[in-house]
């Protein structure tokens, strides 16, 4: 691959990578506070009794976004890791060149569109 192809690949995911870690690390302040209740709001706020029932359910679901969002975080590292390592863009299956068009679409990608079918097949 071109230098000039591996940079622009390198912004797009260093730009997800701020992205991720931007909105897992609001998931994480939202879910402190709710979870502190009442000690964190201090002095002078109003608690709202009546968000106390949905407390659970927002919880949840800011825990599941959080570990989808990890795990593309993840990918991101891997993919910024083999960057540095020269090895971006090569099927982790089959070791040949991932097209062009696949990492512009899913810069995280590891595998070749043929090899990605068969993982997700083998579940
Ligand atoms: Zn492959």
């Amino acid at each position: 691959m071109d230098r000039k192809e591996l940079k622009i690949l390198k912004n797009i995911l260093i730009k997800e990578k701020e992205r991720i870690m931007k909105s897992i690390s609001q998931l994480e302040e939202n879910t402190q506070r709710t979870s502190r209740g009442s000690a964190s709001t201090g002095p002078g706020v109003p608690t709202h009794i009546a968000e106390l029932g949905t407390d659970t359910f927002e919880k949840d679901l800011d825990i599941n976004l959080t570990s989808s969002e990890v795990v593309l975080l993840q990918m991101i590292e891997e993919s910024l890791k083999k960057i540095e390592n020269r090895k971006y863009g090569i099927c982790e299956s089959c070791n040949k060149p991932i097209p062009k068009a696949r990492l512009r679409a899913v810069p995280y990608a590891k595998y070749c569109i043929k090899c990605q079918k068969q993982q997700e097949g083998k579940g």
